[in-house]
C-alpha cells in the first residue's frame, strides 16, 4: 500500500517568508494554509521539504532547526493538521562552514529530500505533488516524478525556465493550489523520473520503475529528518 503525498516548501509557501529566519516567534502560517492543508490531508500525506542553507552559510547552527520544526508542527496543530515528515537540507556548494559545503543531492532543485521521504513513507511519487514559491521547488518535484504547483507570490524573481521548471499550475495561494490539485485527474502512468545528475530516466522501463529503485537509496550526503 503506497500513499500519495503533498511536498511543501516551507519559506514563502507554508509560512510567510522571512529570509534565513529560525526564530520560532517570527513564524506565521501563510494565508489560507490551514484550510488548504485540511482539505488536502484527506487524500494526501503532508511533508515539508526545506532548503536550509543558512546552516552552511554559518547564519545559524543545525541545532536551531528542531525548534523550527516544533513551532511549525504547533502552528499546524492549531489548525487541526498533522505533518507526516519534515526534511531539510543544511548544505550549500559555497557554504562558509566546510562541514556543510558540498554539492549534495538533497538541496532543491535536486530531488533527494522527496526521494528519501518516498523511501521512508512508501509514497507513490507519480501520484504526488510538490508545492513551492520558486522554480527550484518545481524542478525538485518534477525530478522526483511528481507534478508541481507554483505559488506566484513574488518569491521567484529570476524565472529561468526550462522543461523541468514548468509547473502544472500557477496560483496565488495555497487554497487555490488545493483546488487545482483536488480537481486534477490522475496522471498518465509513464511520467519520466529525472535522476539527480540530471539525466532523463530511460523511458522504456517507465518512470515508476526508476522511482522505485531510487526510493530506498539514500543520497550520498544524507538528508537529515529532524526527528
Ligand atoms: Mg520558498
Ligand atoms: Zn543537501
Amino acid at each position: 500500500m503506497t500513499h500519495r503525498a503533498i511536498f511543501l516548501d516551507k519559506d514563502g509557501t507554508l509560512i510567510d517568508d522571512v529570509p534565513y529566519n529560525v526564530d520560532p516567534d517570527q513564524m506565521r502560517l501563510a494565508p489560507k494554509a490551514g484550510i488548504a492543508l485540511r482539505r488536502l490531508a484527506r487524500d494526501y500525506r503532508l511533508f515539508v521539504v526545506s532548503n536550509q542553507a543558512g546552516v552552511a552559510h554559518g547564519f545559524f547552527g543545525e541545532d536551531a532547526l528542531p525548534a523550527v520544526e516544533q513551532r511549525l508542527r504547533q502552528l499546524l496543530a492549531g489548525e487541526g493538521i498533522a505533518l507526516d515528515g519534515f526534511y531539510y537540507c543544511p548544505h550549500h556548494p559555497s557554504g562558509a562552514d566546510r562541514r556543510y559545503r558540498c554539492r549534495c543531492t538533497c538541496r532543491k532543485p535536486q530531488p533527494g529530500m522527496l526521494l528519501q521521504a518516498a523511501g521512508e513513507h512508501l509514497l507513490d511519487l507519480g501520484q504526488s505533488w510538490m508545492i513551492g514559491d520558486i522554480l527550484d521547488d518545481i524542478e525538485a518535484g518534477r525530478r522526483a516524478g511528481c507534478r508541481a504547483v507554483l505559488i506566484d507570490n513574488g518569491g521567484e524573481t529570476e524565472w529561468q525556465m526550462s522543461e523541468l521548471r514548468q509547473p502544472e499550475f500557477v496560483v496565488a495561494d495555497l487554497d487555490l493550489a488545493a483546488d487545482r490539485i483536488l480537481a486534477s485527474q490522475p496522471p498518465p502512468s509513464n511520467i519520466p523520473v529525472i535522476d539527480p545528475i540530471g539525466q532523463q530516466a530511460s523511458l522504456e522501463t517507465g518512470g515508476n520503475d526508476h522511482a522505485r529503485r531510487s526510493m530506498g537509496r539514500r543520497p550520498e550526503t544524507a538528508v537529515r529528518p529532524a526527528r
